[in-house]
C-alpha cells in the first residue's frame, strides 16, 4: 500500500507546471518575480517571460510535447486551442525548439468562427488570448501527442471579453476589492487578498459505446429524443451510493489518474441516483483555477469513457423520466491568510464577519435572483429546473434550523441566542463555534449553505462554471460595497461599527429575508408561497435570459469592470440563439430518425401484422387480438404522421423569425411541444412492437446493461 501511496504522490501533478516544477527549474529570482506578477503586484516584462517560457518549453518538450497552445473557453462554453509546433528554422535549413515569452504570453488564434455576438464581424479576423498565469500551465496528451497548454483569456481586437474567463477574472478583481474594504472596516489588517473558492460536483451518465452508436440522437445530440421508458427506472434507489460495477470502477480509477496527472484533487466519487448515473467530486481550489479544472474533467470524462468502451453522457436530461445532471457549484470566499469568510468560526470577531457575510450572500441572491436564474438558462438545463427533480426555477437560500434561527433574530434587536444553548451578541459577547453538522441538509434547495460554503444547485451538467461562477462573484461584490459604502461614512466612529453593522443585518433580514426558505422546494405550496413573497418563477430559460436586458444587471456589471453593456449584450444575444439552435439540430434529428427509422419499422410491422391477419382469416380465426394490434398501429401511425407534419411546420416557422429572444421562445413554445407528442406516439409504438425490428437500443438496455 505504501508504495502505491508513493507513486500516487508522484503521478499527482506530474504533468503540471507547477510551483515545485518552477522552484526547480527557474532561476531563484525569476520564480519569486513570478510570484509577485502571479499575485498582482507587478507587471509581467518581456525579459522575463522569456525565462519562463524557455524553461516551460524544456520541460514540455521532456515530457514529449513538440507543440504548445492557448488553451481558453470561448462563447461555446468548451474549450478551444490551436496547436503550433515549437519548431523555427534556422539558417542553414535545420530546425530548433522555440518558445518566446511573447508566444506564451499573447496568442492570436484568429478563431473568428467562435460566437461573438455581433462584437466581432467575421472580417475584423483578429482575436488574442492571453495568459493567465493564475492558473497554472499543463500538458496534454491526446492520441499519442502531447500538447503544452497555456490557460488564457480570449478577447477581441478592441479588448472586448469573448469567453468565459475574463468576466471571471474580472469578477475576482470586484470581489477582492469589496471583501477588503469590508475586512479592514472590520478591523483585520492582516489578509491581502480575498478570493472566491469553488468546488464543482459533476454529475454523468455513461453508457455503453455499441447503444450510443446506434443513437442518432445521442451522437447529434447528447440526449435521446425518443425512447419508451424501461420497466424499471430508478424508483428502487438502489443505485444511489450503490456499489460500483468493475467496468465502471475500472474507468473511474483510470480517470482519476488521468486527473491527479493534470493536477485537479478528483477527491469523492459515487453512484449517483439515476441508472447508469455517477457523480465525481474535486476539493475546491480558488475559483478560476476550479472552473478551469471542471473543463479538464468534463474533457477527461469523455476521452476515457471512450478508452473502456463507453460514452460519458454531459447532457442535463439524457433520459426523460429520469434524473437528470447537474453540477454543483459548492462557493465560498477566503483570504490569502487562510481564513474561510463564511466559516462560522470561533472568535466573536471573526463571527462578526460571518453573519455579515453571510447575511451579504442572501441578499445578494435575492437582488440578483433574475441574474443567477439566467446564469444558468440553456436549452438542456431546461428539462430539469422545475421539472420536479433538481431546484426548482424558483430562487431560494437555505440556512437550516440554527443559522435560519439565527437570521430571524438578526431581524429584531436585542441578545441573539444560539440554538443547542450557546449564547452570542454581537461583537460584544462570544458566538460559540457550531459544530459544522450543526446545519441540517436540504437536497430540494437552489442555494443552500452546507456548513461552511453555499452551494448553487441549478446549474446544469455540461455548462462551463465560469458564467455562473462570474455572477455569484459580482452580485456578491456588489452588496458587499453596498455595505462598504455605508460603513465608510466619516460620522460613524470604529466603536460604533460592530452597532452599525447589526442594524444593516437587521435591515437585510427586513429586505431580503423573504428568499430564505428551509422547506420542501419541489412541492406546489412552495410555489404559491414563493408566488405571494413575490419572488421570480422562471421555468422558461429564453424568458430567463431576456431578464438580462435590465438596467440593474447592465449597471452590476458596468459598476464592478465585469461586463460593458455591450459585452452583456452579445452574450444574451449568444445565449439565445445557441438556446434555438440546440432546439433546432434536436427537432431536426427527431424527425430523421422516425422518418428513416420508425416509420419504417412501424409500417413493415403493420405489414407483417396484415400478413398474419389475412394468414388467420384464411384458416377461419377471427384474429381479432391481430387486428386490434394491426388498428392501433394505423391509428399511432396516422397520429405520428400528422405529428411530424406540424413539427416540420414549426421548425420552418421558428427558423424565419429573426429576433433572437422572439426566436427562442418559438423554438419553447412551438417546436418542444411539437417534439413531445411525435415522441409521445413514438413511444407508444415501441411500446407494442416487435422489439427484435425495434432497431435502437431501448432505454432498459441503454441503463442496465454494461
Ligand atoms: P457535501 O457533502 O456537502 O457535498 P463535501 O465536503 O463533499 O460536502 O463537499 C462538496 C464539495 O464542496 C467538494 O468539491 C468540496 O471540495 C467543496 N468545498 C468544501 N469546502 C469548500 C469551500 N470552502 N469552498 C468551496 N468549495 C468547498
Ligand atoms: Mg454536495
Amino acid at each position: 500500500m505504501a508504495d502505491t501511496n508513493n507513486s500516487l504522490e508522484h503521478l499527482f501533478a506530474e504533468n503540471v507546471f507547477s510551483d515545485e516544477t518552477m522552484r526547480q527549474r527557474l532561476p531563484k529570482n525569476v520564480y519569486q518575480a513570478f510570484c509577485k506578477i502571479r499575485e498582482g503586484q507587478e507587471p509581467m516584462s518581456p525579459a522575463l517571460a522569456d525565462v519562463i517560457a524557455n524553461a516551460m518549453k524544456d520541460w514540455a518538450i521532456e515530457k514529449g510535447a513538440t507543440h504548445f497552445c492557448h488553451w481558453f473557453q470561448p462563447m461555446t462554453g468548451r474549450t478551444a486551442e490551436k496547436h503550433d509546433s515549437f519548431i523555427s528554422p534556422t539558417a542553414d535549413g535545420a530546425v530548433v525548439m522555440e518558445f518566446s515569452g511573447k508566444a506564451l504570453s499573447q496568442g492570436e488564434p484568429d478563431a473568428s468562427s467562435l460566437p461573438s455576438g455581433g462584437l466581432r464581424a467575421t472580417f475584423e479576423a483578429r482575436g488574442y488570448t492571453a495568459w493567465d498565469c493564475t492558473s497554472p500551465v499543463f500538458v496534454k496528451e491526446d492520441g499519442g501527442k502531447v500538447v503544452l497548454c497555456i490557460p488564457s483569456a480570449f478577447c477581441s481586437y478592441t479588448g472586448l471579453a469573448l469567453d468565459k474567463k475574463t468576466p471571471l477574472l474580472r469578477s475576482m478583481e470586484a470581489l477582492n476589492k469589496q471583501a477588503l474594504r469590508l475586512l479592514r472596516l472590520l478591523g483585520n489588517t492582516t489578509s491581502q487578498r480575498v478570493d472566491a473558492t469553488l468546488g464543482a460536483e459533476q454529475e454523468y451518465f455513461l453508457i455503453d459505446k455499441k447503444f450510443y452508436e446506434q443513437r442518432l440522437d445521442l451522437i447529434l445530440t447528447g440526449r435521446t429524443l425518443i425512447g419508451a421508458a424501461s420497466p424499471r427506472g430508478q424508483e428502487m434507489d438502489d443505485h444511489y451510493f450503490g456499489a460500483l460495477d468493475a467496468r465502471v470502477a475500472a474507468y473511474m480509477r483510470e480517470l482519476n489518474d488521468e486527473l491527479w496527472k493534470l493536477g485537479v484533487t478528483a477527491k469523492t466519487q459515487h453512484n449517483e441516483v439515476a441508472p447508469a448515473q455517477y457523480e465525481l467530486a474535486p476539493i475546491f481550489a480558488t475559483i478560476n483555477v476550479a472552473c478551469d479544472h471542471n473543463q479538464l474533467v468534463m474533457e477527461a470524462m469523455q476521452k476515457v469513457a471512450s478508452k473502456h468502451d463507453f460514452v460519458c453522457l454531459l447532457h442535463e436530461k439524457p433520459f426523460a423520466g429520469l434524473n437528470g445532471s447537474g453540477k454543483h457549484l459548492n462557493w465560498s470566499i477566503s483570504t490569502d491568510d487562510g481564513i474561510n469568510l463564511l466559516d462560522p468560526g470561533k472568535t466573536p470577531h471573526e463571527s462578526l464577519i460571518f453573519l455579515l457575510m453571510l447575511c451579504a450572500v442572501v441578499r445578494a441572491v435575492d437582488k440578483y435572483a433574475k441574474l443567477l436564474r439566467a446564469s444558468v438558462a440553456t436549452a438542456g438545463n431546461e428539462h430539469r429546473l422545475g421539472a420536479n427533480e433538481a431546484p426548482p426555477a424558483i430562487i431560494s437560500v437555505f440556512l437550516g434550523d440554527q443559522l435560519g434561527d439565527i437570521f430571524e433574530q438578526l431581524g429584531k434587536d436585542g441578545e441573539i441566542t444560539c440554538k443547542q444553548g450557546g449564547k452570542l451578541e454581537l461583537g460584544v459577547s462570544t458566538l460559540p463555534p457550531f459544530p459544522l453538522d450543526s446545519t441540517d441538509r436540504n437536497r430540494t434547495s437552489p442555494f443552500a449553505f452546507t456548513g461552511n460554503k453555499f452551494e448553487f444547485r441549478m446549474p446544469g451538467s455540461s455548462i462551463a462554471p465560469s458564467g455562473p461562477a462570474f455572477c455569484l462573484n459580482a452580485m456578491v461584490a456588489d452588496v458587499f460595497a453596498e455595505i462598504a459604502d455605508e460603513l465608510e461614512d466619516i460620522e460613524i466612529k470604529t466603536e460604533e461599527i460592530p452597532q452599525k453593522v447589526r442594524d444593516i443585518l437587521k435591515r437585510i433580514v427586513a429586505e431580503n429575508g423573504r428568499v430564505v426558505f428551509n422547506g420542501d422546494n419541489y412541492s406546489d405550496d412552495w410555489v404559491d408561497e414563493a408566488a405571494k413573497r413575490g419572488l421570480p418563477n422562471t421555468p422558461s430559460a429564453p424568458e430567463a435570459l431576456s431578464n438580462l436586458d435590465n438596467e440593474s444587471i447592465f449597471s452590476l456589471f458596468e459598476r464592478h469592470g465585469v461586463l460593458s453593456r455591450e459585452e452583456l449584450t452579445a452574450r444574451t444575444e449568444i445565449l439565445l440563439e445557441a438556446y434555438s439552435m440546440q432546439v433546432n439540430v434536436e427537432a431536426l434529428t427527431q424527425l430523421r430518425m422516425l422518418q428513416k427509422q420508425v416509420m419504417p419499422i412501424a409500417n413493415k410491422f403493420a405489414g407483417r401484422l396484415a400478413t398474419t391477419v389475412g394468414s388467420l382469416t384464411a384458416v377461419e380465426q377471427n384474429a381479432i387480438p391481430q387486428r386490434e394490434l394491426l388498428s392501433q398501429i394505423c391509428s399511432l401511425i396516422s397520429e405520428l404522421t400528422q405529428g411530424m407534419e406540424e413539427l416540420k411546420q414549426a421548425i420552418a416557422e421558428s427558423q424565419e423569425v429573426k429576433d433572437f429572444i422572439e426566436q427562442a421562445n418559438a423554438y419553447r413554445e412551438t417546436v418542444l411541444p411539437a417534439m413531445a407528442r411525435v415522441r409521445a406516439a413514438s413511444d407508444l409504438l415501441e411500446d407494442v412492437i416487435d422489439s427484435r425490428c425495434w432497431g435502437l437500443p431501448s432505454y432498459a438496455e441503454m441503463l442496465f446493461l454494461r
